[in-house]
């Protein structure tokens, strides 16, 4: 049972004082151009008395901006006096990751949303999944995930939560998303849930909601700012920081099968039919793939294979079999 040893990683904070603190997790990473060197995690940790606590978290795919700017940006800003409770703040938590700008580490590859739940005695991404398994995930009742679309994909703005079998955690769970109050709301299907962090907090039965929030590898102000306004209002619905909700219009949105996502089956240069949040009928071609290694060649047609709206795309202009190409989403309203 070599998973069940202590993590190897320390934090610098004390998750019981009182006050604002930020730090690191020390994760020890030996290697040629630093012996006993080690990866430093930033994390800030706001308390004020025995209350929730909320675990909020950016960068567990290095190339999604949202969520890292709205976080660093409240780990400065939180003023203790406003808060009842604890706010974990670990605005970038794949930090290899995030500071090669890569979706996984350039140290092991290792995409940390499939790593969960993580080994103390495995690469430094398990070793990371780990910690939050273990350390983080259990002193957490809500915790709140940003994602965006990456370098590879773009979105329209979203907050979600699972479908779930306990249908009381799931309403909590929507109201939440609720509270975050983006353009968009999302009951959300994933492709492939295994070694997820939210199937790691869902099976502890946390309160999970995440987010995405835009992509292409960068930000928008109008995504930034959602972020922002969200985050805060998650903290006020939880009754961690003091004050009003702010509440927003948004949509709501339904993944109600694989049907959803579409895949390219040839490599070529993607030329996109429909633009993010307009409708889509079933049958409709959602985006064109032209052949790049010789001319005369009819381009591939990606249809949509229900009706709905068009919540993601593939964002570089050139793709390859098996890419991600289109996701398709149901208004529920
Ligand atoms: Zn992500």
């Amino acid at each position: 049972m070599s998973h069940l040893r202590p993590s190897p990683i320390t934090p610098t904070v004390d998750f019981e004082r009182d006050g604002v603190q930020h730090g690191f997790l020390r994760l020890p990473y030996s290697r040629d151009d630093s012996a006993w060197g080690s990866v430093m995690i930033p994390i800030c940790v706001i308390r004020n008395g025995s209350g929730p606590s909320a675990l909020l978290t950016g960068g567990n795919h290095g190339d999604e901006y949202e969520g890292p700017l709205a976080l660093y940006d409240l780990a400065r800003t939180l003023d203790p006096k406003q808060v009842s409770g604890t706010v974990i703040i670990v605005p970038a938590m794949n930090y290899p990751a995030f500071r090669a700008g890569t979706r996984t580490s350039p140290i092991d590859k290792g995409n940390l949303n499939r790593s969960f739940p993580g080994r103390s005695d495995g690469t430094v991404t398990e070793k990371i999944a780990d910690y939050f398994q273990r350390e983080l995930l259990p002193r957490t009742d809500i915790a709140l995930d940003f994602h965006s679309g990456g370098k590879t994909l773009d979105f329209v703005p979203f907050c979600a939560a699972h479908i779930r079998p306990d249908k009381e955690l799931e309403a909590k769970g929507f109201a939440a998303v609720e509270a975050f109050s983006a353009p968009w709301s999302m009951k959300m299907l994933e492709i492939d849930a295994v070694g997820m962090f939210d199937t790691a907090a869902e099976e502890m039965g946390k309160l999970f909601i995440t987010t995405e929030l835009g992509g292409g590898g960068t930000s928008r102000a109008e995504t930034v700012r959602i972020a922002r306004r969200g985050v805060l209002n998650v903290l006020r619905h939880a009754g961690i920081v003091a004050g009003a909700v702010e509440m927003q219009p948004t949509r709501w949105l339904d993944m109600p099968s694989g049907d959803c996502f579409s895949f390219a089956e040839d490599d070529g240069m993607i030329e996109t039919m429909i633009d993010l949040g307009e409708p889509v009928e079933e049958g409709q071609v959602l985006a064109r793939i032209h052949s790049i290694g010789r001319t005369g060649a009819a381009p591939q047609e990606i249809r949509a294979r229900m009706s709905g709206l068009l919540a993601a795309r593939h964002f570089p202009g050139l793709v390859k079999a098996g890419d991600c190409t289109a996701v398709v989403a149901v208004l529920v309203d």
